[in-house]
């Protein structure tokens, strides 16, 4: 594909695979880490791809993040913002760090890579956003308040940004998984996962490279009329 990717939070999970896909494709490749700086050096290893530390809650690190991979890059053609944080538990036991912490990351964080990224992309009439929503965020979940919050946030900006942005020929463009099968699941039982997948039509979590795939159509030229999508990569669970 040879294009130029900066994918926010790519050091495990969803984002990891992203990073495989896009480098295995011939793009050049920066990706973000934030706590797991040695699996960041076993992608780089792996892959070729560039680490760079970041964390998105703080406006300060996504703008030295986002320049020092504009330096490796030349420019970015596709940027795509994975970091995430899951929290579980009941509205009335959120503490107000917790909330913000969630909120910071799961949507400041992808506001602030945003801003930093953009401005080149309109000079250059041309670029490619993925967000990473969660079907929770289409349709709520219980005991996921803030988490739902975030990510219903993170469809909004996708849609708005979208026609924003769109006369400057930039696409904009939301990834909204199901369950997935990453360490954010990992405190799920057997049976709540079970439990997920028997509701799933397809009967079955979905693995990381599922959605890696869609993230790659979705920069790619084969989906130069899509833009302002949510595209649901979770076995039918929301329809
Ligand atoms: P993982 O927990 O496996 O990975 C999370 C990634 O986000 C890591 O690379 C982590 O970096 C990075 N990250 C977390 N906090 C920060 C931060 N403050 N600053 C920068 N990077 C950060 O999650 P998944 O791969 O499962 O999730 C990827 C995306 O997909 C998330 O946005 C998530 O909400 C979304 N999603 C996932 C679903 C699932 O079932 N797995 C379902 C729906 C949506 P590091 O490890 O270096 O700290």
């Amino acid at each position: 594909m040879n294009k130029k990717v900066l994918i926010i939070g790519g050091s495990r999970g969803i984002g990891a695979e992203a990073v495989r896909l896009f480098a295995a494709d011939g793009c050049s490749v920066v990706f973000t880490y934030h706590r797991s700086e040695l699996a960041a050096d076993a992608l780089r290893q792996e892959t070729g791809a560039v680490p760079v530390r970041c964390d998105v809650k703080h406006p300060d690190s996504v703008r030295i993040a986002v320049d020092k991979a504009s330096g490796v890059l030349g420019h970015i053609d596709v940027l795509i913002c994975n970091a995430g944080t899951a929290d579980y538990g009941l509205v009335t036991d959120i503490s107000e760090s917790r909330w913000e912490e969630v909120i910071d990351t799961d949507l400041n964080g992808v506001f602030y890579c945003i801003r930093n990224v953009l401005p080149a992309m309109i000079s250059r009439k041309s670029g490619c956003i993925i967000t990473v929503g969660s079907m929770w965020g289409e349709t709520g979940a219980s005991c996921e308040v803030a988490y739902s919050a975030a990510k219903a946030g993170v469809i909004g900006l996708t849609k708005a940004l979208a026609k924003e942005v769109g006369p400057s020929g930039i696409r904009v463009n939301c990834v909204s998984p199901g369950m997935i099968d990453t360490d954010m699941n990992a405190s799920f039982s057997e049976d709540d996962v079970r439990a997920i997948a028997d509701d799933t039509p397809l009967c079955r979590t979905g693995d990381p490279t599922e959605v890696a795939k869609v993230m790659k159509f979705l920069a790619s030229d084969d989906s130069s009329f899509i833009t302002g999508q949510v595209v649901g990569v979770n076995g039918g669970l929301v329809i």
